[in-house]
């Protein structure tokens, strides 16, 4: 869900809930937040060597995503992929425009196309993501390093 609040400015976000899908977070988090589950949980996957999980419910939503439509873990939800959506720059909105106008059906199929394929990624989103690559590669030796 966009940040209507985030310093990006107004993102006319009207919370129909189609951008909190299932992603790959760290597995602190899961085991943080584990009792704001939401949603059935179909399957956790986990992937050691990232110090990641993934979680799919059954209705392929994101697993804090409440009936309404906000987040369970609004406060601490992660930069990517949640405060990225709604923001022009990063990741368009594919409901609604920047303007607040309802997007057609095909124009919403058209920015998710446009979303997921990474050849149309501003320099900038990929800058930022190999921001947030370095940080989490950095955590994960920390963590490793404690470990010891
Ligand atoms: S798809 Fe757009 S309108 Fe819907 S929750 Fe996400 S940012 Fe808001
Ligand atoms: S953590 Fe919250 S904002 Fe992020 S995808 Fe899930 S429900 Fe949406």
């Amino acid at each position: 869900m966009a940040d209507p609040d985030d310093n990006y400015g107004k993102t006319n976000c009207i919370r129909c809930g189609d951008c909190c899908e299932p992603f790959i977070m760290e597995d602190e988090f899961v085991e943080q937040f584990r009792s704001r589950f939401q949603r059935p949980v179909l399957r956790e996957q986990h992937f050691p060597s990232i110090n990641a999980a993934l979680v799919r419910t059954t209705d392929d939503k994101c697993v804090f995503l409440l009936q309404d439509n906000t987040c369970s873990v609004y406060e601490s939800r992660p930069e990517f992929p949640c405060k990225m959506f709604g923001i022009p720059h990063y990741l368009e909105c594919p409901k609604i425009t920047p303007e607040g106008k309802m997007r057609s059906p095909q124009e919403y199929e058209n920015i998710i196309a446009k979303n997921t394929d990474r050849s149309q990624w501003s320099d900038e989103f990929k800058k930022k993501l190999d921001e947030l690559a370095e940080k989490r590669v950095e955590e994960v030796i920390r963590q490793q390093n404690e470990g010891r």
